[in-house]
C-alpha cells in the first residue's frame, strides 16, 4: 500500500496529520505523494474534493478515505478521535471499497475547435453574475427547454446532498447511476416557461445546455471556478470512470444523510 495525505490548513487538521504520519511512518507503511493508491484526507468533505481533483488522472487505482476533524460528512467516514483504528484498518487493508458514479463534463468553445473535458465529484454549476443567463437545454439532442434565469447545476448522486440539495433537488442514493439537474432561480411566467423541478438523467442520455450569450459565465466544478470561456455549449453525462472509496465498515447512506439534515432534536 502506498499512502499519500492531503490535510486542510486548520490548526486541528495540522495537528492530527502529524500525528497520523508519524503513527503510520512507526508502522512501515510506505508514503508516495506521487503514485499512491490510497489517499487519506484530513479536514471536512471540501478537503476530500480537493484530494479528488489532484489525484483525478489516478481514478482507476486510488482509492480515498477521509477523516472529518468536526462533525461527520459524506465523503468522510472517520472522526478524528478514530484515527489509531484506521491506521489498524490499514494494517488490514484487503482492498475493500465501494464505487460512486461521477459527472463527465465536456466544454466546447466559440473561438476553437479544442474542447476540455472535466470531472466532477459533486457538481457543475453553470451562471451568470450579472443579469439573466439565458440558454438552450438539450435531452440528448432534442431541445427541451429555453432556460432564463441565474443558472444550472448538474450534480451528481453524492453532490446531491451538497449544494444541489440547497437548489431543490432530491437527495439520490450513491448506488444510482444517474445525474440531476436543478435550476438556479428560473424565470417563469406567462411569457417564459421551464420545468421548474428537478430532472434525473439515466446513464445512457445526455444534457446539452447552449448559452445564447457568453459574457459574464462562470462554470464550477465542486470547488473550482473558471471564467471568461467562451462557451459554445456543454455537454454533461455519467461518467465512464468512478470514485472508489476505501470501505473499512459500513455506514448506511440514509443513517448519514438523518445524521446530517434531520438530527434526533428534530424528530419529535
Ligand atoms: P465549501 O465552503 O468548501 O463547502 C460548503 C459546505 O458544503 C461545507 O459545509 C462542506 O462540508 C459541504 N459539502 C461539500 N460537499 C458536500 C456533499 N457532497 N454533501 C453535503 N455537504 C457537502 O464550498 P465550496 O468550496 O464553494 O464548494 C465545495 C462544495 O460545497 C460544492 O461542490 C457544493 O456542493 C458545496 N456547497 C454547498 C452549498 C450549499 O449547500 N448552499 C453552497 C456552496 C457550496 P465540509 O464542511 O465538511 O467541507
Amino acid at each position: 500500500m502506498k499512502v499519500a495525505l492531503v490535510n486542510n490548513h486548520t490548526a486541528e487538521s495540522i495537528k492530527l496529520a502529524e500525528e497520523f504520519l508519524s503513527k503510520i511512518k512507526a508502522k512501515g507503511i510506505q508514503l508516495d505523494d506521487e503514485n499512491p493508491n490510497l489517499v487519506v484526507t484530513i479536514g471536512g468533505d471540501g478537503t476530500l474534493l480537493s484530494a479528488f481533483h489532484k489525484y483525478q488522472h489516478l481514478l482507476s487505482t486510488v482509492r480515498f478515505v477521509g477523516v472529518h476533524t468536526g462533525h461527520l460528512g459524506f465523503y468522510t467516514d472517520w472522526r478524528d478521535y478514530e484515527i489509531d483504528d484506521l491506521i489498524e484498518s490499514l494494517e488490514h487493508d484487503r482492498g475493500e471499497s465501494v464505487s460512486y458514479p461521477l459527472l463527465d463534463i465536456r466544454i466546447d468553445y466559440r473561438d476553437s475547435d479544442q474542447s476540455d473535458r472535466l470531472i466532477a465529484l459533486n457538481e457543475a454549476v453553470l451562471k451568470k453574475v450579472d443579469g439573466t443567463m439565458v440558454c438552450e437545454v438539450f435531452v440528448k439532442d432534442e431541445l427541451f427547454e429555453t432556460f432564463r434565469g441565474d443558472g444550472l447545476c448538474v450534480a451528481t448522486p453524492t453532490g446531491s446532498t451538497g449544494i444541489s440539495k440547497s437548489l431543490g433537488g432530491a437527495v439520490i442514493h450513491p448506488r444510482t447511476e444517474a445525474i440531476q439537474l436543478t435550476e438556479m432561480a428560473s424565470v417563469n411566467n406567462r411569457v417564459y416557461r421551464t420545468l421548474s423541478s428537478p430532472m434525473i438523467i439515466a446513464k445512457d442520455e445526455w444534457i446539452v445546455v447552449k448559452p445564447i450569450e457568453e459574457h459574464g459565465l462562470i462554470v464550477t466544478v465542486d470547488h473550482l471556478t473558471f471564467r471568461d470561456k467562451h462557451i459554445e455549449k456543454l455537454v454533461y453525462r455519467v461518467a465512464n470512470e468512478k470514485v472508489h472509496f476505501a470501505r473499512y465498515r459500513h455506514m448506511h447512506f440514509w443513517n448519514r444523510v438523518e445524521n446530517a439534515f434531520i438530527g434526533i432534536a428534530n424528530k419529535r
